[in-house]
C-alpha cells in the first residue's frame, strides 16, 4: 500500500493505493490524511478508471514525428536561447498548472525569473484564485489563507459564497454536513444559482451576478449599525483607511445584489447572531472582474468582527486545483516572484542572491491573458505549456488558439497526446501523469503531502522538473540545474522560504531545508503556518496590522437586445477540468453524459428552446452548442453551461470559448461566469445515437456530436443536416437493419468478433423519437448477447422497469430507482434509502441529489393531499 494525494481540487485528499498487474489499482481513502479522514468523492473514488495508457503520449515529438530527449531538450534550449539572443527575455514564457507539483513549480520559477530573467511565468491558477491571492496580500501582507479545515466543524454559522460545494469541493462538503448534523451549525449559500449545495442549505441568497460586494459592504454597514464591530480588535490590529465607513453608506436594498429586504433581514440576522463564522468563498468570489474586491468586501467583514484568528471564525477561500496552493508558495505566478516575495530591491537581491542567478525579473510579468494577447501579436516567440490546456480552458479561447497556431514556438508537456492545445505543439514532451510522478502538493488549507508513484513511468514519459532542469543545463546554466531528484529540489524550495525571512513571511519552512531523501520520501502531511496563522494579531504587513480595504460596487455588465441573457459557467460534480482523466471513467461519465444549457422554462419558451433539444448559445466571441435543460433553479435572465468539454468529446461543446478577455483589475483573473449571451434553437434535420466499442472519427460534416466512456466503449449522440456518411460510423461487421422512411427512422446493429458481439449500434431519426440508451449501452459488456429484434429496439424481450438518470455513479442507481425505493419502502431519508438500495452509501456525493429528489417527491405529495 502506497499513500497518495488524490489529483482532483483543492481539498486534497489523502489516498491509500495498492497498484496490481497491468496498471489495476486498489483504491480507499486514507484515514489518517487530516482532510479527508478516509473520505472520498465520486472523483476520488473512481480514479482506478482513469489510470490507463489511453492517449497517452509516450514519446517526445518534434513536428509530430518521434524523437529522443536529448534531440527535443537541445531544441528546446536553442530556440528559447535563440529568442532571448534576438529579442530579450522578455519574449519567452511559461504557462504552467496547477497540477504539476510543487518541485516542477520551483524549477519553472527559477529558471523563468532568475536564469532567463524574466517574469513571464504563469499559470492556469490565474484562472481559478488569483482574486484571493490578491485579496489576501491587500489585507494581510501576505497570501496566507487563515483558517484551516477545522473551522468548519467548530464554526456556529458557515456562509459558502460562490461556492457547489458539494459538488466542487464535496469532501469539505461532506465535513460541513457531518459538522451540522452534530452541532446544528447553520449554512447560507450566497450564489446565483439555485444549486445542490443551495438546496440543502438553512438560507440560500440568490443574489445578482457580481452582487457580492454590495452585500458583504451592507453586512458589514448593519454590523456597524447594531455595535457588532469589534473595535478593540481594529484598534490593536487592523488598519482602516480613511473614509471606509463612510464607504459603506447608501448600500440600502436596491443595491443588495438584486436579493429583497427579507432576505436581508435573515441573512443579517444570522451574521449577527453567530460571531463563531467560517465564510467559504470559491470561484463565483473570484472568476470576476470584481473578484479581488469580492475577496476583501469579504476579509473586511471579518476584521471588522474580530471573525478571524479564532477557532472556528475566518475568511476561507477554496482552492480548484490540487497544488493551485502549492504554485502560490514557490512564487511561480507572474505577479509574485518566489516564495511570497514581491518584486522589491530587498527581495530581487536575495532571490539572485538564493539561486546565484546571473539575473533577475524586477518586475511582475504577463499573466494569463496578457501571456496569451502576447503570443497572439507576436512579442512572445517561444512558449512553453506545461500540464494545461489553454486551448480549452481560457477564457476568449478561439483568440487562444489564433495565438498558439501563430506562436513562432510552441512547447507542450502533457500526459495525454492529443489535447486541444497539444495540436499545435511544435515540440511535445511525455509528461508523467498522476500515479507516476513523484513530489508534493498543497492543498486549500496548507497542507503539504506527497503525491507518489504508484506505477513506473510509461514509455519515455518524464518528470517536468526533470525536464525544465535539463533545459536549464542546456541552456547554459549546468550547476545550478543539477538536481538527483524531487527531493533535492524540494530542499532547496524549503531553504528560499527561510533565506533572509526573519519572521518577515508566515511561509517559512527552514525546519525542512534538510530533510533527508528517506524522510522526504517518509513524509506525512504537515500545515505551515499552524491551524491558525493569525492567532496572535500580528499580520505579516510591515507594521504587523491587518488592512480593511476600501471597495465599490461593480459596474453593471452591458448586456444589449442582441445578447440579453447573463451566461454562467462552471463545474459538474463528476467531471474535472477538460476531462483528460475524468473523461475515461465510464461510471463518471454517467452523471452528466453532455453538457446542458441549464435555463429558467420561461426564458426558454422566449427564445423557443425545446427541453432535451439543442440549442446554441452567442456571445461576442463565438458560438457553441449544448442540449437544454429546463430549470427552475437558474434565475430568470440567467443561464449556466459546464466549462470542461474539449474537442475530444465534443465537436460544439466548448464553453470557455464564450467569456470575453475582461479581467479584474488588480488579480487579473478573468470573469467566466458574467458574459452577455443569447440562445437560439438549434434545429437539425436528423438526431441520432452511436453505441460503439471504438472511438469513431466524426469530424467532417456532422453538425453536432458529444461523446462519453461507456464500459467497453463509447456513446455518441448526434444531430445534422442532410445526407448522412453511415460509413463512417459503423465498423465492418453483420449489419441487422431495420428502417422506416416515412418516418425517416433507421437503425443499425453491427455485430462481429469471435462471439459476434455486438461492435455497434446506430439509432437515427428526421422526425421520431430515439430509444433510451441505458438497456443497449450495456449489451458491449454482456455476455449473454441480445437477439436482433432486442438490438434494434434497444431494449429486452422482457422490458425491466428504467433506471431515469443515473444519480449514483457508483452502484449504478437511477433517478427511478430512487423514487421507485422510496415509495415502496417510505423512506424519507437519504439514509433509508441508502439503506434500501445503497445509492449514496459509497463516496456520499450524491447525497445531495438523493435528497432533492425526496423532497420533490414530497412536495408532490403535500401538492396531491
Ligand atoms: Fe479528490 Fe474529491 Fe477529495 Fe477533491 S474532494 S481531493 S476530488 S477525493
Amino acid at each position: 500500500m502506497i499513500r497518495s494525494t488524490c489529483p482532483y481540487c483543492g481539498v486534497g485528499c489523502g489516498v491509500k493505493a495498492t497498484p496490481g498487474d497491468n496498471r489495476t489499482l486498489l483504491l480507499t481513502g486514507d484515514e489518517d490524511h487530516p482532510a479527508n479522514a478516509g473520505r472520498l468523492c465520486s472523483k476520488g473514488t473512481h480514479l482506478p478508471e482513469t489510470v490507463g495508457l489511453y492517449g497517452r503520449l509516450l514519446k517526445p515529438q518534434i513536428g509530430g514525428d518521434e524523437a529522443d530527449w536529448d534531440e527535443a531538450l537541445n531544441l528546446v534550449a536553442a530556440r528559447f536561447n535563440d529568442a532571448i539572443a534576438k529579442h530579450g527575455p522578455g519574449s519567452v514564457a511559461f504557462y504552467v498548472s496547477g497540477q504539476i507539483l510543487t518541485e516542477d513549480y520551483y524549477v519553472a520559477n527559477k529558471l523563468m525569473k532568475g536564469f532567463i530573467g524574466s517574469a513571464n511565468i504563469d499559470t492556469n491558477s490565474r484562472l481559478c484564485m488569483a482574486s484571493a491571492v490578491a485579496a489576501h496580500n491587500r489585507a494581510f501582507g501576505e497570501d496566507v489563507v487563515p483558517v484551516s479545515y477545522s473551522d468548519l466543524e467548530c464554526a456556529d454559522l458557515i456562509l459558502l459564497v460562490g461556492s457547489n460545494t458539494a459538488w466542487c469541493h464535496p469532501v469539505i462538503w461532506q465535513r460541513i454536513e457531518a459538522a451540522r448534523a452534530k452541532n446544528g451549525a447553520k449554512l447560507v449559500v450566497i450564489d446565483p444559482r439555485r444549486t445542490e449545495t443551495a438546496e440543502l442549505a438553512d438560507l440560500h441568497v440568490a443574489l445578482a451576478p457580481d452582487g457580492d460586494v454590495a452585500l458583504f459592504n451592507a453586512l458589514l454597514a448593519d454590523m456597524q449599525a447594531r455595535g457588532l464591530t469589534d473595535g478593540a480588535y481594529m484598534a490593536d490590529h487592523v488598519d482602516v483607511p480613511p473614509g471606509f465607513w463612510d464607504s459603506l453608506t447608501g448600500q440600502n436594498s436596491a443595491t443588495l445584489g438584486g436579493i429583497n429586504a427579507a432576505c436581508f433581514e435573515q441573512l443579517s440576522a444570522l451574521v449577527a447572531a453567530h460571531p463563531k463564522m467560517v465564510t467559504l468563498f470559491s470561484m463565483g468570489v473570484n472568476q470576476s472582474v470584481s473578484g479581488t474586491d469580492k475577496a476583501n468586501a469579504i476579509i473586511n467583514l471579518h476584521l471588522a468582527t474580530g471573525r478571524i484568528g479564532k477557532a472556528g471564525a475566518g475568511p476561507f477561500s477554496m482552492t480548484g486545483q490540487p497544488n493551485a496552493m502549492g504554485g502560490r508558495e514557490v512564487g511561480g505566478l507572474a505577479s509574485t516572484l518566489a516564495v511570497h516575495m514581491g518584486f522589491s530591491d530587498d527581495e530581487c537581491a536575495a532571490a539572485q542572491h538564493y539561486w546565484q542567478s546571473p539575473a533577475i525579473a524586477k518586475a511582475p510579468g504577463l499573466k494569463a491573458v496578457d501571456m496569451f494577447r502576447a503570443v497572439h501579436d507576436g512579442r512572445i516567440k517561444a512558449l512553453w505549456v506545461m500540464g494545461t490546456n489553454p486551448a480549452v480552458s481560457m477564457p476568449d479561447a478561439g483568440f487562444v488558439r489564433e495565438a498558439l497556431a501563430k506562436c513562432e514556438f510552441l512547447v507542450v508537456s502533457d500526459c495525454m497526446a492529443d489535447t486541444d492545445t497539444a495540436q499545435y505543439a511544435d515540440v511535445k514532451l511525455p509528461a508523467l501523469a498522476w500515479g507516476e510522478k513523484a513530489g508534493m502538493v498543497t492543498n486549500s488549507e496548507r497542507v503539504m503531502s506527497r503525491q507518489r508513484a504508484l506505477f513506473d513511468a510509461p514509455g519515455q514519459a518524464k518528470s517536468d522538473w526533470w525536464a525544465l532542469a535539463q533545459v536549464g543545463r542546456r541552456m547554459g546554466h549546468k550547476d545550478a540545474f543539477d538536481y538527483d531528484g524531487p527531493a533535492a529540489v524540494f530542499r532547496e524550495f524549503a531553504g528560499q522560504t527561510t533565506f533572509r525571512n526573519n519572521g518577515k513571511r508566515k511561509l517559512d519552512l527552514g525546519e525542512w531545508a534538510g530533510i533527508s531523501d528517506a524522510a522526504y520520501d517518509d513524509w506525512m502531511p504537515w500545515q505551515w503556518g499552524g491551524a491558525s496563522p493569525f492567532a496572535s494579531g500580528r499580520y505579516t504587513h510591515a507594521n504587523g496590522r491587518a488592512k480593511m480595504i476600501t471597495v465599490s460596487v461593480a459596474k453593471a455588465m452591458v448586456s444589449s437586445p442582441q445578447l440579453p441573457l447573463i451566461l454562467n459557467t462552471g463545474r459538474y460534480r463528476d467531471q474535472w477540468h477538460t476531462m483528460t482523466r475524468t473523461g475515461l471513467s465510464p461510471r463518471l461519465s454517467q452523471h452528466r453524459r453532455e453538457a446542458l444549457l441549464e435555463i429558467h422554462p420561461v426564458d426558454a419558451a422566449i427564445y423557443a428552446i425545446d427541453n432535451g433539444a439543442l440549442a446554441h448559445v452567442d456571445t461576442a466571441q463565438g458560438s457553441a452548442i449544448f442540449r437544454a435543460d429546463y430549470t427552475d433553479a437558474q434565475r430568470r435572465g440567467e443561464i449556466f453551461v459546464p466549462m470542461h468539454w474539449t474537442d475530444n468529446y465534443s465537436n460544439q461543446g466548448r464553453a470557455n470559448l464564450l467569456p470575453s478577455q475582461a479581467v479584474d483589475p488588480v488579480s487579473h483573473q478573468p470573469g467566466f461566469k458574467r458574459s452577455a449571451a443569447a440562445v437560439r434553437p438549434v434545429a437539425p434535420e436528423w438526431r441520432a445515437f452511436l453505441v460503439s466499442r471504438d472511438g469513431v472519427n466524426l469530424k467532417a460534416n456532422i453538425l453536432y456530436w458529444s461523446r462519453s466512456r461507456i464500459v467497453g466503449g463509447w456513446l455518441y449522440e448526434m444531430a445534422g443536416d442532410g445526407m448522412i456518411d453511415i460509413d463512417q460510423m459503423l465498423p465492418p461487421g453483420e449489419r441487422i437493419e431495420a428502417a422506416d422512411l416515412q418516418r425517416g427512422m433507421r437503425r443499425i446493429a453491427v455485430r462481429g468478433g469471435e462471439d459476434n458481439h455486438l461492435q455497434a449500434a446506430l439509432y437515427i431519426t428526421r422526425s421520431g423519437t430515439l430509444p433510451n440508451r441505458e438497456w443497449i449501452v450495456e449489451q458491449l459488456q454482456t455476455d449473454a448477447p441480445a437477439d436482433a429484434p432486442e438490438l434494434l429496439a434497444a431494449r429486452p424481450r422482457e422490458r425491466g422497469p428504467d433506471k431515469g438518470p443515473i444519480v449514483c455513479v457508483c452502484f449504478n442507481v437511477g433517478e427511478n430507482d430512487i423514487i421507485r425505493t422510496a415509495k415502496a419502502r417510505n423512506s424519507t431519508t437519504v439514509e433509508a434509502v441508502g439503506e434500501a438500495c445503497n445509492a449514496g452509501t459509497n463516496c456520499g456525493s450524491c447525497r445531495p441529489a438523493i435528497a432533492k429528489i425526496l423532497r420533490a417527491m414530497h412536495s408532490e405529495a403535500l401538492d396531491t393531499a
